[in-house]
């Protein structure tokens, strides 16, 4: 089965499950959206108004900030690579809005993380970028986002090693000034993360 299959399936598996806590309140499912293929992944927070009537992710006020920074770096959303831009794929830990936009609880963290696991390991990307609190404390909690937001972590995730780079949320840039230059100047950073982590291993055995 091919990755956008298997991301088709899990969806329809998320849209029929009755037990996830944010369903009853949520006009629809957030899943996700870009390319399956995708190096790099998106995690935000939790959809919001706009997300929530669409069910495509960051396509407010924030989304549009971030397709700005996206296309500052040659990523792009549409679904394949092309004329030198990188196709990603984005979404985020939580796939149903929470009422009032509140922050999601530990449990609604707990039970989407299934889900979002899940989608990480079809996707398989090298470097997963966290926007904001909660979709870094996923891969690295007790961090504070103000003390490490655009560093590169190496993390075994499952097995699987992969490069975090937690960054701010768009929101938060849209609200403070100084966060939106910081953003600015880490998303400056993804190409060079990225083509570290895709240096070969170079087995340094015998040196001496
Ligand atoms: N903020 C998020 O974190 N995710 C969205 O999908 C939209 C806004």
């Amino acid at each position: 089965m091919s990755k956008r299959d298997e991301l088709i399936k899990l969806k329809e598996e998320m849209e029929k499950d009755e037990r996830l806590p944010l369903k009853k309140e949520a006009t629809r499912l957030v899943f996700g959206s870009g390319n399956a293929e995708a190096r790099i992944l998106f995690i935000g927070e939790g959809p919001g108004f706009h997300e929530d009537q669409q069910g495509i992710p960051f396509v407010g006020n924030a989304g549009n900030l971030l397709n700005k920074l996206l296309e500052s770096v040659n990523l792009t959303r549409d679904k394949v690579s092309a004329n030198g831009k990188e196709a990603i794929f984005i979404t985020n830990v939580v796939h149903h809005r929470p009422p009032a936009n509140r922050d999601p609880l530990p449990e609604e963290l707990s039970a989407y993380g299934a889900y979002l696991d899940k989608m990480i390991e079809i996707i398989n990307p090298k470097m997963i970028v966290t926007l904001g609190r909660f979709s870094m404390g996923k891969f690295l909690p007790g961090e504070k986002i103000s003390g490490i937001h655009g560093k590169k972590f190496m993390v075994k995730w499952h097995g699987k090693d992969l490069v975090i780079v937690p960054m701010y949320h768009p929101a938060a840039a849209l609200r403070n000034g100084n966060v939106m230059n910081q953003l600015k100047e880490d998303f400056l950073k993804i190409a060079e993360y990225f083509k570290e982590s895709n240096k070969p291993v170079v087995k340094q055995e015998n040196l001496i």
